[in-house]
């Protein structure tokens, strides 16, 4: 309330007014001299004693303001302690606070923390945009690809929130999540906005090295070339499992027993259940199973299960993983079909081997008395006749057991090699000699055609030279009925000696060629005429060349002729060859 105090225009009411303010405490002088007088009252108040001159500018009034003049005191206290406690409040927020004006973006205040953040000082900040201090760049955030929450409730005029990225001062780059709140004024308008930036930067590592790990765990399942899942053993649900696992049916939310197509749990009657054993046990389960395939066959699988507890130390989880071990079944199982079948084989050469010298020793008598007794003159033709059929069968079949004996030394790996340097060339005459009489009866022409630097050789001689009248017999017995060709050919290639036995015979059908060193096998030869023989010789050379570390091919034309082509080293392995 204003009290106008009127003083009379007379000077000694003056006077007495001027004592009366002294007397209730105002320098009145300076009233008197016009200006203001002030009056701290009782209530930390003021009274406030202003001058009113005339036209002259004489003190004709006092307008004292007392109460009035309280009141907008204690107002601006107010205000000034509401300023002060709201400074306050913001600095003592752990996020960076700016009031950022609407129209501008300008910020119009910040906290000490905001401060702090960025790196500035108040007056660095005030008056500039939000965007080049939080952002450091010219131009606002354009949303929607660059999503800003303070044109969101400068729009809505409502909360907003979203994930920033800042940048300090020194460039420091930080993940934030700001809020918006809108300053609203009497007509509702938007005027300045509330910006709260909260450093989540710490939070964003930890989700990224989470994101990481789980990468890394997922990668990992994933390498694995088996199926691997986690199951509940609460309900038999999959609660996560590899890209082998989701082939068989086992995938997120399915239950377990999908692997064995079953429509509920197995039954202990079936089999044990690896994951109830883990659960009951609390230890690691190996189980063997069956379980179903992608293209739904049984396979015979190991379960691996492994209990995972919860805080109580229950089981409430179990990884499994399972590996198909059908082929290793199978392969087990070959394994043993394979042992029997070496010790059934080297039962068989034993057998072999002792029944060839068994039969050896009076096929020997047989053939060496019937030619004693063809020595005798006195008997006729017809026993003449009889006992050349015993000595060309004796001979044959003495020659099968030998073949037999070969084989079976072969093949127990008891055929010693003897290697020596030696004239091949002279090696190759010997067995022309033993064949070219057979070679003229049949009409067949033996012709050589020798590389000089080939003379010697290193091999075993016998052996070679068995080789040799294996496949030059054969050219000469296999020939045409009108004859033919049989040639020889000798050539040095790298350091491996090439020998070849062509001829211009029967030769033999494609098909048949892979058959031709298998044992006991005699190719059809489709011809009239009959062939003797075992269907060992070539078996036994293959072995015999290839027991030097050589090779031995064979090429033909049916109707044409057949080329037997072998290479042995011209340095012969002498360690290793028993
Ligand atoms: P065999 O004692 O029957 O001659 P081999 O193992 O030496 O036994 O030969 C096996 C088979 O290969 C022969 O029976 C024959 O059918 C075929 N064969 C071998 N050499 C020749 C050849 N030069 N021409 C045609 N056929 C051949």
């Amino acid at each position: 309330m204003t009290k106008v105090l009127v003083v009379e225009d007379n000077p000694l009411n003056m006077e007495f007014a001027l004592e009366m303010l002294k007397a209730i405490g105002f320098a009145a002088e300076k009233a008197v001299n016009g200006e203001e007088a002030i009056k701290k009252t009782e209530k930390e108040a003021y009274d406030l004693i202003t001058p009113v001159k005339d036209e002259q500018g004489n003190i004709v009034n006092f307008v004292s303001v007392d109460k009035e003049i309280t009141e907008r005191k204690s107002a601006e206290d107010l205000l000034n302690k509401s300023k002060e406690f709201a400074e306050t409040v913001l600095n003592s927020m752990n996020d960076a606070i700016s009031v950022i004006g609407a129209n501008d973006f300008r910020i119009i205040d910040a906290n000490s923390v905001f401060l702090e953040t960025y790196g500035m000082k108040k007056e660095e900040v005030i008056g500039k945009t939000c965007y080049e201090i939080t952002h450091k760049r010219a131009e606002p955030c354009t949303p929607p690809d660059d999503i800003c929450p303070l044109v969101e409730t400068l729009n809505t005029g409502k909360h907003s929130t979203a994930e920033h990225v800042h940048y300090m001062k020194d460039g420091e780059k930080r993940y934030v999540e700001v809020s918006t709140s809108p300053m609203i004024d009497e007509n509702g308008k938007v005027v300045n906005v509330i910006h709260v930036a909260k450093d989540i930067t710490q939070r964003m590592q930890m989700l990224e090295q989470l994101r990481q790990k789980n990468q890394f765990v997922n990668a990992t399942l994933e390498s694995l070339p088996y199926p691997f899942y986690v199951i509940d053993t609460e309900n038999y649900t999959i609660k996560l499992a590899n890209s082998v696992a989701h082939k068989q049916g086992l995938r997120e939310g399915s239950y377990c027993y999908v692997a064995h197509k079953n429509t509920k749990p197995c039954d202990t009657k079936d089999h044990q259940c690896p994951l109830r054993e883990a659960k009951k046990t609390k230890k690691p389960v190996t189980a063997k199973h069956i379980h179903f395939d992608e293209n739904g066959k049984p396979r015979d699988v190991e379960v691996h299960c492994y209990p995972i507890f919860d805080n109580e130390g229950n089981v409430n989880r179990v990884i499994e993983y399972t590996l198909d071990i059908t082929d290793r079944q199978k392969i087990k199982e070959i394994r043993l079909e394979n042992e029997r079948l070496i010790y059934a084989n080297g039962a068989k050469s034993e057998f072999l081997e002792t029944m060839s010298h068994e039969l050896r020793t009076p096929l020997n008598s047989i053939i060496g008395f019937s030619e004693l007794m063809k020595q005798n003159t006195g008997l006729n033709e017809e026993q003449r006749h009889y006992l050349d059929n015993i000595i060309t069968s004796g001979k044959s079949l003495l020659s099968i057991i030998d073949s037999i004996l070969d084989l079976t030394r072969i093949e127990a790996e008891k055929m010693e090699l003897v290697i020596e340097k030696f004239d091949a060339f002279q090696a190759l005459d010997e067995i022309i000699d033993l064949i070219k009489e057979k070679a003229a009866k049949q009409n067949v022409l033996l012709k050589k055609e020798l590389d000089l630097q080939l003379e010697y050789i290193e091999a075993d001689r016998i052996k070679f030279k068995q080789i040799l009248f294996n496949l030059i017999d054969n050219a000469v017995k296999f020939s045409k009925k009108e004859g033919g060709a049989v040639t020889i050919t000798t050539r040095k290639v790298d350091d491996m000696a090439q020998i070849s036995v062509s001829d211009t015979g029967i030769g033999i059908r494609e098909k048949d060629i892979g058959k031709l060193f298998h044992v006991f096998q005699q190719v059809d030869t489709g011809a009239s005429r009959k062939y003797g023989g075992t269907g060992l010789g070539l078996t036994i050379t293959k072995q015999l060349v290839e027991l030097h570390g050589g090779k031995i091919r064979a090429e033909s034309k049916f109707g044409i002729g057949s080329t037997f082509t072998f290479v042995l080293p011209l340095h012969a392995r002498k360690e290793g060859i028993k």
